[in-house]
């Protein structure tokens, strides 16, 4: 009786240990992506820009003489502090809301701007009601280009085309010289490459030489991590260069996955092993 009491307490215990060793292998795991998507900063430029990093995508609040530009508007609860902040700043003005791209992380808090205009790039309406959301539907799609003057800052929006995803707008701000990537760049963080969303590596690339060629003097906000200038594009760009080399020559990988071992993994989404695969997968072996 008590050696099988004894037993049982000794399976309880080494049942708890398994446990908990799950439980901090699954937060190491995991950290990066919950840090990621979770932490926020919030950075004021000036009176009239403030960027507010993290929390999904990054996001970027202009304050015009005519209106308020939200760019992005995150997921889960961050949209709402959004909404809250630009509603506050814009009273009565309304408030005009860009979506550099569909993906979730940077439209989930679309519902809380109701009554707002919301653009986002040329995407069939088919694609765009079957990825997002009914209630975080945008209202227009940009056709190449859109000017929004705002009296004091002229916010312009271009469809670059396919990259990241099929449709991938970037924002200037003429008088800031500050422009939004969206997930065009990621700074420091292997990208998100996915074949529905349209990802195509190749393409990616000439529109990184775009946005070099175009705005190479601009302070640079990337769609994840930190804010930088035409280095944080020229490192995206280089970065997509090894791994093609990479994904043609099997003797480069190592060497290549090692220049980016310090460039932060989303688990199950994003590595130079996933990128490489899906570089050989969608670009070489076709
Ligand atoms: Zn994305």
């Amino acid at each position: 009786m008590e050696k099988g009491y004894s037993m049982k307490k000794k399976i309880f215990i080494g049942s708890g240990i398994a446990l908990l060793v799950v439980l901090v292998v699954a937060v190491v795991i995991f950290y990066p992506a919950i840090r990621f998507m979770t932490q926020r900063e919030v950075i004021q430029i000036d009176p009239s820009l403030t960027l507010m990093l993290g929390g999904g995508g990054n996001s970027g609040v202009i304050i015009g003489d005519s209106a308020v530009v939200v760019i992005d508007t995150k997921m889960m609860g961050n949209g709402e502090d959004l909404y809250k902040f630009a509603k506050e700043k814009a009273g009565q003005k309304p408030i005009i809301v860009i979506n550099t791209h569909y993906h979730p992380d940077h439209v989930q808090g679309n519902k809380y701007f109701k009554g707002s205009k919301i653009y986002i790039g040329n995407y069939e309406k088919e694609f765009l009601q079957k990825n997002i959301d009914a209630e975080d539907q945008p209202t227009d799609v940009i056709k190449d280009s859109l000017l929004i003057d705002l009296g004091n800052e002229k916010v312009h929006l271009y469809d670059l085309g396919r990259g990241h995803t099929s449709n991938d707008v970037v924002v200037y701000l003429t008088n800031h010289k500050v422009l939004f990537t969206g997930d065009l760049v990621f700074n420091q963080i292997n990208p998100v490459l996915k074949d529905e969303s349209g990802a195509k590596v190749s393409q990616w690339i000439c529109v990184l030489d775009t946005i070099l060629s175009r705005w190479g003097d601009s302070k640079v906000v990337p769609g994840h991590g930190s804010v930088g200038h035409r280095e944080i594009v020229e490192s995206m760009r280089q970065y997509f260069l090894d791994m093609t080399t990479a994904a043609r020559d099997p003797d480069k990988e190592n060497m290549m996955k090692a220049v980016y071992k310090d460039w932060m993994k989303l688990p199950n989404m994003s590595s130079p092993g996933k990128t490489i695969e899906y570089i050989k997968m969608h670009e070489i072996n076709k």
